[in-house]
């Protein structure tokens, strides 16, 4: 079977910018490995993104919205479209806005990052809406937090630090 390797480079919201080579074997991708000649991370990926295809074809991926059909915490859902999922959100936000827009919590994140992910329209949508303002960090305010305590400043990590190789 035709493969091939296409480099990349990791999406994430992530300083690393992790340099990629992906074996992709009829259009799929089926191996993310780091690049060894990329100086900063020397072939290391963090574990999340070294398992980027295990995730991405997984079995138990959820590919369609799920709708809660038990109490909380009971495990049962039912698998809903994409505009029923819209439309029930759009609904209870709007109920909310109506009543206390301030009680909605603006709680959303970049994830893969890019122009459109990347902290620009969830922004506008909540504050469209009139929810509350939260500072947007899962991660990086507790780290900045950690490294003060650890070292007195929140001062990153070395690139000359490097991890070692791995196979
Ligand atoms: S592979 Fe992991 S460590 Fe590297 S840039 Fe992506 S998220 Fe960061």
């Amino acid at each position: 079977m035709a493969s091939r390797i296409v480099r990349a480079a990791c999406p994430h919201d992530c300083p690393d910018t992790c340099a990629l080579l992906v074996t992709v074997e009829d259009g799929r991708a089926i191996k993310v490995n780091g690049d060894p000649d990329h100086p900063g991370t020397q072939g290391v990926l963090c574990t999340k993104v070294a398992r980027y295809t295990e995730r991405t074809y997984h079995r138990d991926r959820l590919l369609t919205p799920m709708r809660r059909v038990g109490r909380k915490g009971e495990g049962k859902f039912e698998p809903i479209s994409w505009d029923e999922a819209l439309d029930e959100v759009a609904t209870r936000l709007k109920a909310i806005a109506a009543r206390d827009p301030q009680a909605i919590v603006p709680y959303s994140y970049a994830g893969t990052m890019g122009l459109v992910q990347g902290e620009s329209m969830a922004a506008r949508f909540f504050h469209k809406l009139g929810a509350s303002l939260l500072d947007r960090t899962i991660c990086a305010s507790a780290g900045a937090t950690a490294l003060r305590y650890t070292y007195g400043a929140s001062v990153g990590m070395d690139m000359e630090t490097s991890p070692t190789r791995s196979s």
